[in-house]
């Protein structure tokens, strides 16, 4: 039959067709948002097991998150007749662990290594450090491991970085990688960045390089724009043999630069392979045309950008303007939000919403205002605030002031930030609490003993005067006073500062943020009590929650997404542009993507929201309007930006000036949040990226022993749901235990015990 008929290419426009079609050797569509990048891609796999005769073994799909790939996977297994379940659509990082798996005894850990999570590579960084006796306060152990990171994600082992290590400090880091190196060899351990850089030394073995470039015969990568130089070579070296590599991505989409994504990649592709055949996608199949009007204006802001690029365009009609709200003060503005979706709501119950920010602790307001009005959301690749490990942490020392009885928070908050305190230790406190006294009682009863020494003595005779000092302060405090006061007193938020890396920055936001709440709270009338009472209501879950349609997440999340409707919260200076991102010309650059991508999500209806007032640290400031809120073009908004009495928009308004920031508090917040300016201005100062598939806003999950009733690795489980697999990791316990199972037909999947209903198999 005429191919132009074949059912693959239904609905398709011309380039998108050519781009299915291709047969052979190199393939890079480059092409803007919403434009059919991954729709090509899963069809294009689809008739090469169809049209082609590829065996579906042989194909390659890598993308950017599990999830995107189960979703790949899935819609090809619909498209062809054959089973497909043999080809590999991965993450990079599951695409090398099956590697290893089977070649691993080419590298130094040989294949059945297992994994460190951050809080295993913490430990072992912590005993190097001890062993090279370079002080935590100088050498952070995150701020090494950080370092190291980057280096294993530029594909550098020690020996090899040494070109890069000028200064002395640099230089004893090195050290520490090596040796650390070295303690993952003998535990036969890999960290999340070894993964790639084992794989990527395994296929310069032209042998090992040569039977895998036989094996996938075709290579697909999606959002190739945030590759790190570590993916990039190892797609080099498997397509090496047969040029067969369609990638597939988009510039003005880059938003790891932090993470040592390097646009490069995608801009030299031409380079790398010249005979490859570039499509462009100009068709926008997702937005209406205000939307994307207003995402290319933006952009055209940008200097880093492909010359010549087509504009996109869009035959969903004109659409509905942009709204933009700005509300008076940060709650308010949440709960405007919440209106406006429970309205549309009314109007369409099944309407998917996507509520988008910029960093993490925004989430707080939203998830309060939402749960006021008992509104189901969910959290998409985060902690619920209350649940975040620096803020539970935080709380536990409030809820030990509040009731000195609670033994479950003083073991919480007694070793945070850790004060040597061993299960050794928390024995003899626990057992020297008098018969109907408190831990407290007991602490200070051992400390009186004499029997502990050195930093413990000192350090936890620090810890029991803080809480004796709470006792006569508290009332003089007040509620955040006394919030502001335990996170320096305790040491809280030194360790973090100490720690200087951007995951510290992203606790460091979150314990603001509480403090925030914790004001708020107060200038309601309401006591400690009656504060705690709430947040343990907040932090009351319920099921439904994880049904809803809707949605909040940061921008790095939604890559790739699309929604109906999308609120994009939080335009200020200082929040979106991020503080600190906005000091250099390249750090902006990559917060106008975000926004880009931000704008882009959204198909039918997009509304932005600012507070011209926000707490700070727990005190109101003025905040000036985002800088990206003037370079939207006025045709595309629904009226002119007004702020407070200026009408700011398209280049006309004001220009955001330092004296705009008034703080309404008094002088100490000002040092204050100058102080942690210059933490800020710190942390930027030194390279830092790279977490395994992490986002920049987001917080690890806290950092949890495996449940012993947990089936272990390499167990083999049946599921009604995605038949049999084996066990690959066990996370967290009691109802929080998740397994990673790979199922023998369909991939990797994280499945919680408590609903998954797996049984040994
Ligand atoms: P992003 O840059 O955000 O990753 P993308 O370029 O990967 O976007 P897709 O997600 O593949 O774009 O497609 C965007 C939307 O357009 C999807 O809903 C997809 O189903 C739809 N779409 C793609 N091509 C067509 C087409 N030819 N006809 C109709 N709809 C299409
Ligand atoms: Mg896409």
């Amino acid at each position: 039959s005429d191919p132009i008929d074949h059912p693959l290419l239904h609905n398709l426009n011309a380039p998108q067709r050519e781009a299915v079609r291709h047969a052979r050797g190199p393939l890079l569509i480059l092409a803007g948002a919403g434009s059919g990048k991954t729709t090509v891609i899963t069809r294009r796999i689809a008739w090469l097991i169809e049209e082609e005769g590829v065996h579906p073994g042989s194909i390659l799909a890598m993308t950017f998150t599990n999830k995107a790939a189960e979703e790949m996977r899935e819609r090809v297994e619909r498209l062809v007749s054959v089973p497909a379940g043999q080809m590999w659509v991965s993450t990079f990082h599951s695409f090398c662990t099956r590697i290893l798996r089977r070649e691993g005894e080419r590298t130094p850990v040989g294949r059945d290594f297992v994994i460190f999570d951050p809080s295993d590579q913490k430990s072992l960084i912590k005993q190097v450090l001890a062993e090279l006796k370079l002080p935590e306060k100088q050498y952070h152990p995150k701020k090494v491991l950080e370092l190291i990171s980057d280096f294993k994600n530029r594909c550098l082992l020690p020996e090899e970085a040494r070109e890069e290590a000028l200064d002395p400090w640099t230089r004893r880091v090195l050290e520490a990688y090596d040796l650390y190196q070295k303690g993952l060899k003998n535990h036969r351990a890999c960290d999340f960045d070894d993964l790639l850089l084992w794989t990527e030394r395994l296929f310069r073995d032209p042998v090992v390089q040569a039977a895998y470039g036989e094996r996938f015969k075709f290579i697909l990568v999606d959002e190739y724009q945030d590759t790190n130089r570590a993916q990039y070579l190892l797609v080099q070296h498997l397509a090496r043999h047969h040029h067969n590599i369609c990638v597939v991505g988009d510039e003005d989409q880059s938003i790891y630069g932090w993470r040592g994504a390097d646009i490069r990649n995608i801009l030299d592709f031409q380079q790398d392979f010249p005979e490859a055949v570039r499509i462009e996608l100009l068709q926008n199949y997702r937005s209406t045309e205000k939307i994307l009007d207003a995402a290319s204006q933006v952009i055209s802001n940008n200097s880093q950008r492909v010359e010549g690029k087509g504009a996109l365009k869009t035959d969903l009609g004109v659409g509905e303007a942009i709204h933009f709200k700005l509300a008076d003060e940060g709650r308010l503005e949440s709960e405007w939000v919440v209106q406006r979706i429970q309205e549309l709501r009314y109007l369409d119950p099944d309407a998917k919403v996507a509520v988008l920010y910029r960093a993490n602790w925004q989430s707080r307001q939203m998830e309060e205002a939402l749960r006021a009005q008992n509104m189901a959301y969910r959290l998409v690749g985060g902690v619920k605030f209350y649940e975040r490990q620096e803020v539970k942490d935080l709380i536990s020392y409030l809820r030990l002031i509040s009731n000195p009885f609670d033994l479950v928070s003083f073991r919480r908050c007694v070793n945070a930030p850790t004060r040597g305190v061993g299960p050794t230790t928390l024995g003899k406190i626990e057992a020297a609490i008098p018969e109907g006294g408190t831990p407290l009682e007991g602490l200070a009863a051992l400390l009186r003993s004499g029997e502990l020494k050195g930093r413990a003595q000192r350090e936890l005779g620090k810890f029991l005067e803080l809480f004796r000092r709470a006792e006569t302060e508290r009332e003089a405090l007040g509620l955040a006073g006394l919030v502001k006061w335990v996170l320096q007193e305790s040491g809280y938020l030194q360790s973090l500062e100490d720690e200087a890396t951007l995951e510290a920055e992203g606790r460091i936001r979150n314990l603001e943020e509480f403090l925030s709440a914790a004001a708020e709270t107060e200038s309601m009338g309401l006591r400690l009590s009656e504060f705690l009472d709430r947040i343990t209501l907040a932090a009351d879950t319920d099921q439904i929650e994880e049904a809803a349609h809707l949605s909040l997440m940061t921008i790095h999340c939604a890559k790739g997404l699309e929604f109906p409707y999308v609120f994009v919260i939080g335009l200020e200076e200082d929040v979106f542009p991020n503080r600190n991102a906005r000091e250099t010309p390249e750090g902006l650059e990559e917060e106008r993507r975000l926004f880009y991508v931000a704008i882009t999500r959204a198909q039918r209806r997009l509304t932005l929201s600012a507070a011209r007032r926000r707490r700070v640290m727990g005190t109101e400031m003025l905040s000036m309007p985002s800088r990206f809120l003037r370079e939207l073009p006025s045709e595309a908004l629904t009226a002119p930006i007004r702020w407070g009495t200026e009408i700011y928009q398209a280049g006309e308004g004001v220009r955001p000036g330092s004296s705009f920031s008034r703080g309404a508090g008094g002088g100490s917040v000002a040092t204050e949040l100058q102080r942690i300016r210059s933490f800020f201005d710190k942390v930027k100062e030194v390279p830092t990226p790279s977490s395994h598939e992490a986002d920049p806003t987001h917080e690890p999950e806290p950092a949890e022993k495996q449940d012993p009733n947990a089936f272990a690795p390499g167990t083999r489980v049946k599921s009604a749901r995605f038949g049999v697999g084996t066990i690959l990791a066990a996370s967290g316990r009691g109802d929080g235990l998740t397994y990673t199972v790979r199922f023998d037909h369909g991939g990797d999947k994280r499945i919680m015990a408590r609903f998954g209903g797996l049984e040994r198999g």
